[in-house]
């Protein structure tokens, strides 16, 4: 069931049905009272019972789920009960009566077992002074008492809304303290799960790298081992069999092993020491100059660079070390891409917006742009087109990896103009008031 202001307001009259079905016969045994008073007789029998049934029936109709039923059914238990108490008064003799004194205790009375509206209290504290007033006039009494009367059941009547509006307040900023209390456990068992949740999905992206790594060292490291087993055969052999090229070939080869064995620890050690640091607000201009000044050395000789990050741009959540990476890295790609072209008309640009709570760049090239068997495979750790020489495959999974931490997005698409598109969301940095 949706939770209307109506229902939640509801939430304030707490269970009354009850207490008013013990209140009824409580009334009804009130009879004693009268007998005591004035004597049995039926006019307070009647009223009695009235008083009872009307509270009772009320009680049974009212839906405490509804603060307007809630508020209807108090308004006409007051009002009932008020009329039904003068009716009592006349009954027991009116202004020289045994119950003529109770006029300001009513409403007070009214204000303890209704604390949650004033209006109904208000309308009995109005009934009863002007009940009081009436039979004193009717008796003759000076103006002077008449409005003493009516002065003392007035104030009386107020002085009790005020308390109960301020217990209101009280149960108010209670239940107010509960929620808050409530709303904060929630959060707080939220952010232990969510943290439960990144590390072991950390956990399963360290194994899943691990298992590449492995494989893809694996290659080269066995080659190495062959090659060595072969030179130290070949070098110890008496006499000597294979010729000097034929060992510089094997020693060449081994060569390119080893170096293949350490670029992809030189890829891995860059972005390795990744949940140390926390991201922090970094301003975008700065990162994408650490990024160029470094870049600039490749891409000099192939492309254009251009820059496009305006003053205003909002800090974004990232560590500052390894959003520079993630760049570089896209710019390196970008300039791969573009080497077979030459320079001349070859283009790449860095491009910072902000759209609503989000910083987008994007790195952008005019280069041959993404095949379409090789988009759907880009973040693939070790998915490369560039040959075990020049490539590893591991600068865009990780990128994404890195990137993913600090809360953003990495996407790569084809430019309809031609050319490959590498678009970076990250949120605005939390200090940042974003206009909506
Ligand atoms: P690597 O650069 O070592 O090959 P990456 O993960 O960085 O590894 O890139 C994977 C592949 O994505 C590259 O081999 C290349 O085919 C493709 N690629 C990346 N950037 C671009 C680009 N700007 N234009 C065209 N292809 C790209």
């Amino acid at each position: 069931m949706p939770v209307t202001p109506e229902v939640a307001a509801s939430g304030e009259w707490g269970p009354r049905r009850k207490m008013l079905l013990w209140l009824a016969p409580a009334l009804l045994s009130q009879y004693v009272l009268d007998v005591l008073a004035v004597g049995p007789g039926l006019p307070a029998l009647v009223l009695r019972v009235v008083w009872a049934l009307c509270v009772a029936l009320s009680a049974l109709r009212m839906d405490e789920h509804s603060a307007s039923s809630m508020r209807l059914h108090t308004t006409f238990q007051c009002v009932a009960g008020s009329l039904c108490f003068i009716g009592l008064v006349l009954v027991a003799g009116g202004s020289d009566g045994a119950y003529f004194h109770l006029f300001p205790c009513l409403p007070l009375i009214l204000c303890l077992i209704y604390p949650q509206d004033t209006l109904p209290v208000m309308l009995s504290g109005a009934l009863c002074s002007a009940g009081a007033g009436g039979m004193l006039w009717m008796a003759g009494r000076p103006m002077s008492q008449v409005l003493l009367w009516v002065g003392i059941v007035v104030t009386v009547t107020l002085v009790g809304a005020y308390g109960a509006s301020e217990f209101r307040k009280a149960q108010r900023a209670e239940n107010e303290g509960r929620l808050e209390r409530a709303r904060r456990e929630a959060l707080e068992s939220l952010a232990i799960s969510e943290r439960r949740r990144a590390h072991s999905e950390k956990l399963a992206t360290i194994g899943q790298l691990a298992a590449s790594v492995m494989h893809e060292i694996n290659n080269p490291v066995a080659f190495i081992g062959a090659n060595l087993d072969y030179l130290e055969r070949e070098v110890l052999a008496e006499p000597r069999r294979a010729s000097r090229e034929e060992l510089a070939e094997v020693f060449r080869e081994t060569r390119t092993g080893v170096e293949r064995v350490r670029q992809i620890i030189g890829d891995l050690r860059g972005f390795s020491r990744m949940d140390t640091e926390e991201p922090t607000e970094c301003a975008v201009a700065d990162v994408v100059s650490d990024a160029v000044r470094i870049a600039r050395l490749r891409l000099q000789h192939v492309a254009r660079l251009e820059v496009d990050i305006p003053e205003d741009l909002p800090p974004v959540l990232a560590v500052r070390r390894r959003l520079a990476q993630v760049l570089l890295n896209l710019l390196v790609n970008a300039g791969d891409a573009l080497e077979a072209r030459g320079r001349e008309g070859s283009e790449v640009r860095i491009i910072g917006v902000c759209e609503g709570a989000r910083v987008v760049l994007r790195v952008e090239d005019n280069g041959p742009g993404f095949p379409p068997h090789v988009l759907p495979r880009l973040f693939e750790t070790f998915f490369t087109t560039k040959g075990p020489e020049k490539g590893t495959g591991l600068g865009l999974a990780l990128s994404r990896e890195l990137v993913e931490q600090c809360g953003g997005s990495l996407v790569a698409e084809n430019r309809e103009e031609g050319g490959a598109r590498l678009r970076l969301e990250f949120p605005v940095g939390g200090s940042v008031k974003v206009a909506s």
